[in-house]
């Protein structure tokens, strides 16, 4: 089986090629980096319909394929924003009537998660999912990822980029950020905000910018804000791991390509005798192959949408979707007496 996979859900246009055996055939991306300011939806959105074709084209060369080989065109529906969502569903919808072949939705945010589990070898992860617009601590149990620590408000890669905009950084921030922070070692103090198992980046943002209009040192601040930041993540994840008793911590989302955010990961995890992963980082940020594969394991069990059906879900939450080719480990035990 082999489906071609869209995704649109924010800054990328990306289409992957996947097949049964879990290869990934091709995987090209297409990013909008804005010329000033943040994400502007309806940029991207415009971006995303001039690169989409040439996108697909690309990829379909890439695999070695034509499109007449492909069996279902699967799309990132949600969530996301809006207008980028729009684009990504018309071409998908597109391609399934004019071929003929079923048209299949898939949660990004599920789509992150199984790239990584496939990447890694990782069967039944506690994840750690990061990104510019999701930070969510997930476990699988009973049918679905249940949500086991999630931000109150923005993501944190979302914290990362909008504090790297202010103080005059390219975009995305992030990986300018963890530079910086090599060179900071004066920890300011800076919001911690827990509450139970949720997170919230927002006060930390706002007064990390208030530092750096006070005269701290940039290096310094951006020194103080990974170690908040990650420090708040990695209390939710130690929680979460001793909660649902998994036996391996994996990292997946853009953010996850940050080296000290994986070392902090790693010490929970040594210190509570689990495994550590992290997806490779071609597959850390939005990508098309993530989409297409998770297309492959829902097609595998039938989960198709039909087109006049396949409205976009800009709020679909993780653990709304149920999870089919997944089975609890009481249950494949149970199976093999
Ligand atoms: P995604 O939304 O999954 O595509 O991830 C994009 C996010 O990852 C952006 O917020 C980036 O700033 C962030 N990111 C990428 N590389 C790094 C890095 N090395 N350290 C921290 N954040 C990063
Ligand atoms: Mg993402």
């Amino acid at each position: 089986m082999l489906i071609l996979g869209i995704e649109c859900t924010a800054h990328t246009f990306g289409c992957g090629i996947a097949n049964s055996k879990g290869e990934i055939l091709a995987n090209v991306n297409s990013e909008y980096i804005p010329t000033s300011g943040g994400i502007h939806p309806r940029e991207a959105a415009r971006h995303h319909a001039s690169v989409a074709a040439s996108v697909i084209c690309d990829a379909l060369k890439a695999a070695g394929k034509n499109i007449e080989e492909i069996d279902g065109f699967a799309v990132s529906l949600g969530p996301g924003l809006g207008p980028c969502l729009r684009v990504g569903a018309t071409a998908a919808r597109a391609l399934s009537l004019y071929y003929n072949k079923p048209l299949i939705p898939v949660n990004h945010c599920v789509a992150h998660i199984e790239i990584a589990r496939l990447m890694c070898k990782i069967d039944d992860p506690l994840v750690v999912y990061i990104s510019g617009g999701n930070t969510i601590i997930s476990a699988f149990s009973d049918g679905k990822y249940r949500v086991f620590g999630e931000t109150l408000d923005i993501a944190l890669g979302n914290c990362l980029d909008t504090f790297a905009r202010y103080v005059g950084l390219p975009h995305p921030g992030g990986p300018h950020i963890e530079k910086l922070a090599l060179k900071g070692s004066n920890y300011i103090n800076l919001p911690y905000v827990v509450k139970g198992q949720d997170m919230s980046f927002s006060g930390l943002l706002t007064m990390a910018i208030r530092k750096f209009k006070d005269g701290a040192m940039l290096e310094d601040i951006c020194f103080s804000l990974q170690e908040t930041a990650f420090s708040m993540v990695c209390e939710v994840t130690e929680r979460a791991l001793v909660h649902t008793g998994k036996d391996a911590i994996l990292l997946t989302g853009g953010v996850a390509a940050n080296r000290r955010l994986r070392v902090m990961m790693e010490s929970i995890a040594k210190d509570h005798g689990v495994v550590f992963k992290a997806v490779p980082v071609e597959y850390a940020r939005d990508n098309g192959a993530m989409i297409a594969w998770t297309g492959v394991l829902s097609l595998l069990h039938n989960v198709t949408i039909p087109v006049d059906e396949s409205f976009i879900r800009p709020r679909w939450r993780l653990d709304a979707v149920d999870i089919p080719w997944r089975m609890n480990k009481h249950e494949v035990n149970k199976e093999g007496c």
